[in-house]
């Protein structure tokens, strides 16, 4: 047994922990858990605890559906929060998922992306992500196609007397850091019941097991409050929606590969290289990034959503910006990518960026020109002269150029890819086919 898995075994004997949650994702990126007693936590550590994968979204077939979950040490936190006074803690372990011969699991996300990360290190890269998470704050979450109604009427950083919104952010930023996860900023967002978090920066791997846990704390705090928290891309038809910006860099060593001081910009060729990808492969992977049918509805113009594959400096309209540099910090160099939204599995998510731009890298794609104006004032014609190309509009149109991708066959594997394009089809499919409020409000009292 190793230090990491003697410290766990030792804290849940001194805190008095009853039950270990074992965390892992499906592919779409919902959160699945077995809870364990401690005793068997020294077996898990050894040999994992088998379970039945049939049942989750993604994993295996009915003939291979023996699964076993490895507990991953390192993500050991007692959880801060659902203990009524006097209770005994529990406590969570993210999982890596082997099949019965002890081999990574093909359909497990978190697998994906340490897959996509050790090619990364082999071109020696460390990736460093910290993402800007927006979600809505709500009184109800109607079932019926009702919009649901705002928890409060706030706007872009109003502090004002919006009750619900300031004490929410408090607990979720106290419950967020008694579990080792790092708040930089939170403010109100542009629309009514709408916030935003942004967590400090980690290595991808940990990040995105920070963003599983995130969704996780901010509907517990949510439900405390009185209030349900909803990380729907756009719930309402004249809001903005919810995106999750991603800043990116990567390290050689202790080194920003994004940083050259003798740049006007500040941003190496590698850098340059890096974004060249993201917008090569912007449209093969947008399915990931934006993986839900209401994914699209976010992303047009209006509502600081990007529409247009560009990059810029302080273009809030650019697909992919290069934040304005502080000189006395070469170390955060970075671009940030602003398709994601809140719902992407963010294992996926991030091996889908990290691939596109690590292919830019290795194959010294040219930057295109920057886009200083405005895209979104932009028509149809003038993004064509310009040479930008529109992200996909829906996600048929993604699918579809998924479908054709090489990078994202090769990045996600087999399986995942095909499981999630299966998946995605199924959900476009039922979506096409269905007539909607929109539909019967302007057209059955006019033909
Ligand atoms: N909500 C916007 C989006 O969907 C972003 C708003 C902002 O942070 N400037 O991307
Ligand atoms: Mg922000
Ligand atoms: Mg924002
Ligand atoms: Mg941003």
């Amino acid at each position: 047994m190793d230090r990491q898995q003697e410290f766990v075994l030792r804290t849940l004997e001194e805190r008095d922990i009853r039950f270990v949650r074992l965390w892992f994702s499906d592919v779409l990126g919902f959160l699945k858990s077995v809870a364990v007693a401690p005793a068997e936590l020294e077996g898990a550590f050894a040999e994992g605890i088998g379970f039945d994968g049939s049942a989750i979204e993604g994993f295996s077939r009915v003939y291979e559906s023996d699964m076993i979950a490895k507990p991953d040490p390192a993500t050991f936190q007692v959880l801060p929060w659902e203990t009524p006074e006097g209770e005994p803690y529990s406590a969570r372990m993210f999982c890596d998922i082997a099949m019965p011969d002890g081999s990574p699991s093909w359909a497990d996300p978190r697998h994906v992306l340490r897959r996509t990360l050790s090619k990364a290190s082999e071109a020696g890269f460390t990736c460093y992500v910290h993402p800007e998470i927006e979600f809505f704050l709500l009184n109800d979450l109607p079932d019926d196609g009702r919009e649901p109604t705002p928890a409060d009427n706030g706007g872009y950083f109003d502090q004002a007397s919006h009750a619900t919104a300031t004490h929410f952010r408090r607990h979720a930023i106290e419950t967020l850091e008694a579990m080792g996860i790092s708040v930089e900023f939170s403010h109100h967002e542009g629309a009514p019941g709408q916030q935003e978090i942004d967590l400090r920066y980690a290595d991808a791997l940990t990040m995105a097991d920070n963003v599983m846990t995130f969704r996780y704390v901010v509907k517990e705090v949510a439900l405390t409050q009185g209030v349900y928290a909803s990380f729907m891309p756009k719930p309402f038809s004249n809001q903005p929606g919810s995106g999750m910006h991603t800043h990116v860099s990567l390290f050689e060593g202790d080194r920003n590969a994004f940083y050259d001081s003798e740049d006007p910009y500040q941003l190496s060729a590698t850098g340059k290289a890096f974004v060249a990808g993201l917008l090569r492969h912007a449209r093969e992977i947008s399915a990931v990034t934006n993986q839900w049918v209401n994914s699209y509805k976010r992303l047009i113009v209006g509502g600081e959503a990007p529409t247009a594959v560009c990059w810029g400096h302080a273009n809030r309209s650019a697909l992919v910006r290069v934040p304005n540099y502080s000189p006395s910090k070469a170390s955060s160099r970075r671009v940030e990518i602003r398709s994601l939204d809140s719902a992407c599995n963010p294992y996926l998510a991030y091996s889908v960026i990290l691939a596109a731009g690590l292919k830019g890298v290795a194959e010294g794609y040219p930057l295109p020109p920057a886009a200083e104006d405005d895209v979104w004032s932009l028509s149809e014609a003038e993004r064509r002269a310009a040479g930008y190309a529109n992200l996909p509009q829906n996600l048929g149109e993604a699918l579809a150029e998924m479908e054709n991708s090489e990078l994202l066959a090769e990045t996600l594997g087999e399986h995942v890819y095909d499981y999630f394009l299966r998946n995605k089809r199924t959900e476009w499919d039922s979506y096409r086919r269905s007539v909607t409020p929109y539909e019967l409000r302007t057209l059955l009292p006019m033909l």
